[in-house]
């Protein structure tokens, strides 16, 4: 047994049907902008938070956080090793709640 590269059920092939293979080739193809987009937007969260912690401290961590959790939810950089062992779609996923939760921590920290 195996799991589908894309959605990660278990199954005998790389791949349930041309369908995953097809979502599996485009993250593939879109994997470089994923990167260079997410550390364009590492930076300018940092510099936005940087400016953001002259104002206040609190706002500097809430706009950190939050910055950091929006660059995860639109780039879902996952690591190669979460893709092999959950497929692309799980990957996905977990990066993306990530960033939520990233957002959350840091507003309510901003709060506290
Ligand atoms: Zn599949």
């Amino acid at each position: 047994m195996t799991i589908c590269k894309y959605c990660g059920k278990e199954q005998l092939s790389e791949f349930c049907n041309s369908t995953c293979r097809a979502k599996y080739d485009n993250f593939i193809n879109k994997e470089n902008k994923i990167k260079k987009g997410f550390f364009v937007a590492i930076i300018i969260s940092i510099i936005l938070s940087i400016v953001a912690f002259i104002y206040s401290g609190n706002l500097g961590i809430f706009v950190l956080a939050a910055s950091v959790g929006v660059s995860f939810i639109i780039f879902p950089l996952a690591t190669p090793q979460t893709v092999c062992s959950f497929g692309v779609k799980k990957s996905i996923l977990t990066v993306r709640i990530c960033g939520v939760i990233c957002i959350f921590v840091g507003l309510i920290i901003a709060l506290l």
